[in-house]
């Protein structure tokens, strides 16, 4: 039996470590207290995987797929303890969708010209090493989608986790690396600072050795990456409203938005934020989004009002109640409501801080227009050109068509719950970095990479 070189690397590997009481993920399964060292591992493992081919780069993405299932619900279940933020059984599903759903190697195309002067190819090439600055609100799936998307792409990657995710965000690396080493793989090919801080990542940042920056999370960090002076993927913050015109299934639009919105507890980016519904069709709305069993609807204004000064501070969401339980934010307000309570929703009027703040909480304000123009005007208002995501229900082609292309958001969804647009319960690949501000889009493997020409003259050409 023949056994392949870099499979023989890695039991050598292995068994030295282990006769020296290391890591069998590597000397630091990838996790580094200086930011110098980490880059340096990170080039080196980049080095080691660019001369490798395109299918161990698959075998090795494989490899972080198969061994990294079995942890799902361990991941999300420490996303849950460290971050207080979250729904476990959502977690389960993105982490799910984020491993099984990230488009791999295939995302490679080459382009090509050819005619009398020969044959010119244009290929996706790596950047290198490949700076990332995560989100507490999706912090294993941003780790999980950008590792396999910058692998395949030939680059070595340096995280830098949110401070208050950093644990779950670490022993995600550590569980890559472990799965990389063991499908033949360089060491270090994806690295993590054990402390993380702001000082350390403006120090990542500004490292001579990072090539490409990407930036998941609030507009402060993706202006900083912005500003940074390299090529850097800023994915940044949303505030998706959901319009619903008079032609819409009202019972069907209702759900989709309850199931949208409190999904994961409002965390994700492109989660409903806020429903404009048309004067004809309001009323109705409203009593479906009462008679939902999920839903705690509150009509008392004053309610309304303890509860906006219990979740916005100093004009800011508060981040004591950012992705917590709908039952939680109500028993602060003093009402007791069953853990089968999942949206809190109400009436609000367009200016409320519910509909112009990103609160990323389970909480719907329910704003009226009086057609569908203004509430498309609405809709583009509370969404302050993030160009992120918008949610349509209507029957209406002419309509839906209308307001895909005014909205210009990267996300447009149709009757259907928000994360229909990222891949779960809808068709196309997942991934956790949606780049609105940068253009990239939804990111995936070829964001990841350098366009190079190569060009042949006078051959090749066989017309
Ligand atoms: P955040 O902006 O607080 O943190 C994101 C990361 O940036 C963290 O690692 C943080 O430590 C770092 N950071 C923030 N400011 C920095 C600075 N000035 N210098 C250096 N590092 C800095 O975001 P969060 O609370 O974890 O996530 C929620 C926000 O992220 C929301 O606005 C949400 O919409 C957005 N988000 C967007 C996407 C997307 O794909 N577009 C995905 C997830 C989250």
């Amino acid at each position: 039996m023949k056994i392949d070189e870099n499979v023989l690397d890695c039991i050598v590997k292995e068994v030295m470590n282990s006769l020296e009481g290391k890591s069998d993920a590597g000397q630091t399964g990838g996790v580094f207290t200086d930011v110098n060292e980490a880059v340096a591992a990170a080039k080196k493992a980049q080095r080691q995987l660019f001369r490798m081919t395109l299918a161990d780069r698959k075998k090795i993405t494989d490899a972080i797929r198969q061994d990294l299932v079995g942890h799902v619900e361990e991941l999300s279940r420490m996303t849950v303890e460290e971050t207080k933020m979250g729904r476990l059984e959502d977690k389960i599903q993105k982490n799910r969708a984020a491993l099984l759903n990230t488009p791999g190697i295939e995302d490679l195309p080459t382009s090509v010209f050819s005619g009398d002067r020969g044959l010119t190819l244009l290929e996706l090439s790596p950047f290198g090493v490949i700076g990332s600055i995560t989100p507490s609100t999706n912090p294993t799936e941003t780790v999980i989608c950008n590792c396999i998307g910058m692998i395949c792409a030939g680059n070595s990657v340096v995280f830098s986790p949110h401070p208050g995710a950093y644990r779950v965000t670490n022993y995600t690396v550590q569980l890559i690396n472990k799965a990389i080493l063991k499908a033949g793989g360089p060491e270090n090919l994806v690295v993590t600072l054990s402390e993380p801080s702001l000082d350390k990542s403006n120090q990542l940042m500004k490292h001579p050795d990072i090539r490409m920056l990407v930036a998941t999370g609030g507009p402060g960090i993706v202006k900083t990456v912005l500003s940074s002076g390299k090529k850097a993927i800023g994915a940044g913050a949303g505030n998706p409203p959901a319009l619903v015109d008079q032609t819409a299934d009202i019972e069907k639009a209702v759900k989709n938005i309850v199931a949208g919105c409190c999904f994961d507890n409002n965390l994700p980016c492109t989660s409903e934020k806020e429903a404009i519904v048309v004067d004809e069709v309001f009323e109705y709305f409203v009593f479906n989004m009462k008679n939902h069993p999920e839903t705690y609807f509150l009509e008392d204004p004053s309610q309304i009002e303890a509860l906006r000064k219990l979740v916005v501070k100093d004009g800011k969401p508060n981040k004591d109640y950012t992705g917590k339980n709908a039952a939680y934010i109500l028993e602060k307000i003093g009402i007791q409501a069953s853990e089968k309570i999942k949206l809190i929703s109400c009436v609000a009027d367009f200016n409320h801080d519910f509909v112009q703040l990103e609160l990323l909480m389970p909480i719907l304000p329910i704003v009226r227009a009086k057609d569908r123009e203004e509430a498309l005007e609405m809709g583009l208002e509370a969404e302050h050109g993030n160009r992120h995501t918008a949610i349509c229900h209507s029957k209406d082609i002419d309509f839906l068509s209308l307001t895909a292309k005014e909205m210009q958001t990267t996300i447009f969804v149709k009757n259907a719950p928000s994360f229909a647009g990222i891949g779960i319960g809808g068709e196309g690949y997942t991934t956790f970095t949606i780049a609105g501000p940068t253009g990239e889009g939804l990111t995936s493997t070829k964001s990841y990479c350098r366009h190079r020409r190569c060009t042949l003259v006078d051959g090749f050409n066989i017309r």
